[in-house]
Order: C-alpha cells, then structure tokens, then sequence
C-alpha cells in the first residue's frame, strides 16, 4: 500500500545570531534528519521532551514552517515546496488540533461559527445546509446542537478541545496532526478526548500524526510509535513490540518512568539524570551519549543511524545485534 504521508530527511536548522554585529554563533538544529511514512487510517505516535523537536515536524508536515531540507509527499506528491496557491487542495486534506484549545478558539466568534467558517471560506454551503453541517459535527464531537450559540468561554476546557476537533473535521481531511491535543486537559477528561479520536478515526478512517510528550496518551492512541529525541527519531517500531522490547536505552528509560497502572495519570519526566542537551549545536555522534548509561568511547564521535526492518533503532550498541541494550 502507497503511503498517504512521507517524511524523508526532514532539517530544520536555524541560524543563532548575537551581538550587535549579529554575527551567527550558533546553529539550532530543531529537526535533524527525520524520516517516516504514515498510512491512510493510520496512528503515528511521536514522543519526546519538550524542544525535542516533534512540534516543527508538525508544523513542517502541515507546511506552516518551511524545512531547511528534506521533502514531504502527501498521497505520492511532493508538497515541500509547493506554492500557497497550488497548496490550496491540499490544506484541506490536512488539518492540526493544538494543545491549547483556549488560545487557538476566537473569543468573539460563537462555537457554530468557529466550526462553520472553514467550510464556508470553502465554499462547500452556506445558509441552511451550512448550519445542518454544523450541528451535526457538533454531534459528532458529543457536544449538543444547541450550544452551537454559545461563545468559547462557555465551555469547560474538554468541551473547548471538542470545537477545535469539529473544527478540524469540517473538511473531512484525510490527515489530522494532533500537537499535544490533551496536555493542557485535565486527567480525568484526558481519555475522553483520547477515547473520542479514536472513535472519530474508526468512523471516517483518516490518519493521525499524534504528537506527546506522555507516552501513556501515545500508547493509548497510537498504531506506531516513534520516539524523538534533539531533532532526531531514535526508535521506530509497531507500538506493542516498542513498549514490550525497547532497544534504544532512552525508549528504555522512557518507559521506565510509566507505571503500568493508571498509565495515563503519570507524565514521562523524570526520566534520565541530566538535562536534554541544547539543540543549539548539539553533542556530535550520538546526541543521546551525554546522558547514555551505555555510552561507549565511538559514542562521542559516530553518529548511529536507524537500522532494522519494521522495529528501528539508531544505537551503536543495537547494531547487528537486533537485541535490547542490556541493563547493568
Ligand atoms: Fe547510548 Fe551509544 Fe547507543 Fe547512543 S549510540 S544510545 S550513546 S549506546
Ligand atoms: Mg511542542
């Protein structure tokens, strides 16, 4: 099967200037090197600290940020550098739900209009039929028609992030890039929401490209998982085999911080002494070698590419061996 997504070799540097001069002291390597494919009714978790770098994938993916490199296919078609105009069609294959649902609703603008208005600037209907439209994705999301006349402010924070998900099915897109949709939420409503896309994928078949920094929602949601770490994929592999056999030592110590009861009440920090090294010219070699407890002397200086079929790992001890890091 064709995929509906590929990511190959996605970069995203910025220069860091400084003084008056603003000579260029540094480069941030937000997204160094990532490449995966996502197919059509698909889930692709993407987890990582925060500054890993998975919100400019997103934000690359959905062309809202330009890549310094790389080259992205929507359906075979490469959309990297396509321009606003011949990128029209494909704005309405692929929506984004924000973390924030507060601050990414119009205050002034009532719940009905904030949904209705990217099928009206569309012009897929108006008058009567635009409403009926409306009132049935209000349905969709498990919220009432009524409330259609209700402003953002009269909602709870979980009925917030429902407007941005029938928002964001308005266009009955084929790809729906999720930045942390549940992180500002509270727990108990987490799964709610988390339970809601899964039904809404079920229904409609379209793609996630799921982004948390939790990997419990990750876990719940996601078909694949790919874990991120300083603008780099470190492990890729279907989300059962990942959480049963981790082979990357940060995947490792990632899950290690989860508990397995009440999974989604516990955040992935703490979990490795140290902190994630700055992206502004990161560690050479493994990136992950500052804070590796494997770390090996070629650590410092080879970078480790993501190897394996199906399950890949970018670690020099995994390579050839296809098994675990072992823990000491
Ligand atoms: Fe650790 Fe070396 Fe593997 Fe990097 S390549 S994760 S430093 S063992
Ligand atoms: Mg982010």
């Amino acid at each position: 099967t064709k995929a509906l997504l590929e990511v190959t070799d996605l970069k995203k540097h910025y220069p860091v200037r400084a003084g008056v001069l603003r000579r260029q002291v540094g480069t941030v390597h937000s997204v160094d090197g990532v490449s995966f494919s996502l197919d059509a009714g698909e889930t692709l978790g993407l987890v990582g600290e925060s500054g890993c770098g998975k919100s400019t994938v997103a934000r690359s993916v959905l062309r809202l940020v330009e890549p310094t490199s790389g080259q992205i296919r929507l359906d075979g078609e490469d959309i990297t550098h396509l321009s606003k105009t011949a990128l029209r069609p494909h704005r309405r294959a692929m929506q984004i739900v924000f973390q924030d649902p507060f601050a990414s609703l119009n205050p002034r603008m009532t719940a009905g209009d904030i949904v209705g208005e990217p099928i009206a600037v569309h012009g897929l209907a108006t008058g009567q039929a635009l409403e009926a439209r409306v009132a049935k994705l209000f349905e969709q999301v498990g919220l009432r028609p009524d409330q259609m006349r209700n402003f953002p402010h009269q909602f709870s924070g979980g009925q917030r992030q429902r407007i941005c998900i029938a928002r964001a099915l308005a266009l009955e897109p084929r790809l729906i890039v999720c930045d942390e949709p549940v992180s500002a939420l509270d727990v108990s409503i987490q799964a709610q929401v988390i339970n809601l896309l899964i039904d809404l994928q079920k229904q409609h078949g379209f793609s996630y490209l799921f982004i948390a920094h939790d990997l419990a929602v990750v876990a719940h949601i996601s078909h694949r998982v790919a874990v991120m770490y300083l603008g780099r994929i470190v492990e890729i592999a279907d989300k059962d085999e990942l959480f049963r056999n981790p082979r990357h030592p940060y995947t490792q110590a990632l899950l290690a911080s989860v508990p397995s009861a009440n999974p989604l009440a516990k955040k992935l920090a703490p979990l490795v002494d140290g902190d994630v090294p700055s992206p502004v010219n990161p560690p050479p070699g493994c990136a992950f070698h500052t804070r590796c407890r494997f770390a090996m002397e070629r650590c410092k200086t080879e970078r480790p590419v993501l190897m394996g079929d199906g399950h890949q790992v970018a670690c020099l001890l995994n390579e050839g061996t296809g098994r675990p890091a072992q823990l000491p």
